[in-house]
């Protein structure tokens, strides 16, 4: 058996996504800019249609839809592009420390290069942010605040539609990274005040290098300032030729998304607490990372003490995970969205991400419980400190050798 659970990093094309994207590799090939001829118009249609598709899981117009490479790049639009056109206004953004790359990155940039003010808010120990904490931060000078809805680390959502509410109140531009969510939790663009957000297809069973930033057109109109430059295409906020294969396959993967909304999210769900139950009722000392209910339905991130997570996911080869450990180079670094939640480097170091998609089947779940249960009990059994730990010895009281 071989078990992917690793579908928050990237999850499989959905074989209808495949069936629909075909016919634009070889049969309706045009470029959707060209405007004189058949070719064009048809690619033109099917890139209209996903639009729609796309527009239709959030609550958005299609004309609001920009069409992206994923979300590194719409985040990178969405923040950078407010900057340059609302930096004259101020000079102020509101993030939170556990972001993805793709929002802290260009917010450090902005500093470093162009002397914006970054306020990065902390997070509590389930890794949660208040609509509060971000009124407290708020200045005349606040031009954006980026806060994402699902964490892809820890599954942890954000009250997005209260910062929502707070950022149209006091006329800030509000942008949310939904790659985690997007057609896996209700999203209304207009409820929750969202002006900008970002997701990516294949997060979603769609294609990779393909992605949608939604930009509110109206209460008010957002403007984006230009990170590519050329044939001023969608709105000029993004030029370049149209991935239509992948735009088609964007749309029919958010269209799979948003008919399956009443029960594919639950089924997952349900599934990933016959998961973490399955393992925390047979262990000691495991503990759930992130919030135990306000979570993305496919995420499950869970330390085990006394446990090495690299050496965990040696220990069953044929289950496709992530751990708390990110591999930077040479070094092995803690993962920096644990260390936000307070969570020890000993225990960051100890956790595996499993996270669930669409294709992910009880008999995968059953034999994953069994498979780590037995893993983390044997390398137990190895551990020296486990077995003080055992025994009643205070680690903590133990003086060390020095090497
Ligand atoms: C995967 C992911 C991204 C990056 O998306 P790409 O399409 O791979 O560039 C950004 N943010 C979050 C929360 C993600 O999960």
């Amino acid at each position: 058996m071989r078990v992917y659970l690793d579908n928050n990093a990237t999850t499989r094309v959905d074989p209808a996504v495949v069936d629909a994207m075909l016919p634009y590799f070889t049969e309706v090939y045009g470029n959707a800019a060209s405007r004189s001829h058949a070719f064009g118009w048809e690619a033109e249609k099917a890139v209209e249609r996903a639009r729609e598709q796309v527009a239709a899981v959030i609550g958005a117009d299609p004309k609001e839809i920009i069409w992206t490479s994923g979300a590194t790049e719409g985040n990178n639009i969405a923040i950078k592009g407010i900057a340059e056109m609302y930096g004259e206004k101020g000079r102020h953004i509101i993030t939170q420390v556990t972001e993805h790359k793709a929002v802290l990155d260009p917010c450090s940039y902005l500093a470093e290069k162009h002397g914006f003010k970054i306020t990065f808010l902390p997070v509590d120990q389930y890794g949660r942010v208040s609509a509060e904490q971000v009124r407290e931060a708020l200045t005349d000078e606040t031009i954006l605040v980026s806060i994402m809805h699902g964490n892809n680390e820890i599954g942890t959502l954000q009250p997005i539609a209260e910062i929502g509410k707070l950022c149209k109140e006091r006329g800030v531009i509000f942008h949310t990274d939904c790659c985690q969510t997007f057609g896996k939790v209700p999203i209304d663009v207009s409820a929750m005040g969202i002006d900008l957000l970002t997701c990516s297809g294949h997060k979603i069973h769609g294609p990779k290098g393909v992605g949608a930033l939604y930009v509110r057109r109206r209460n008010p109109r957002v403007r984006c300032g230009t990170v590519m430059h050329g044939g001023g295409h969608e709105r000029g906020m993004r030029s370049g030729t149209l991935n239509v294969p992948g735009i088609v396959g964007l749309g029919k993967a958010a269209e799979l998304c948003r008919m399956h909304m009443d029960s594919e999210p639950k089924a997952i769900a349900a599934l990933r607490d016959r998961l973490k139950d399955g393992i925390m009722s047979q262990l000691e000392e495991v503990y759930l990372n992130g919030h135990p209910v306000e979570r993305t339905p496919t995420n499950c991130n869970i330390s085990f003490a006394y446990v090495e997570g690299e050496s965990l996911m040696m220990g069953f080869d044929d289950i496709a995970v992530s751990s708390g450990s990110a591999c930077t180079s040479a070094s092995l670094e803690p993962s920096y969205v644990l260390k936000a939640l307070g969570v020890g480097d000993e225990l960051a170091h100890s956790s595996i991400r499993f996270s669930l998609g669409r294709f992910t089947t009880q008999a995968e779940i059953d034999y994953t419980i069994e498979r780590v249960v037995a893993s983390v009990r044997r390398l137990r059994e190895l551990s020296p400190l486990w077995e003080m730990a055992q025994e009643g010895i205070d680690l903590k009281s133990v003086q060390w050798a020095p090497h």
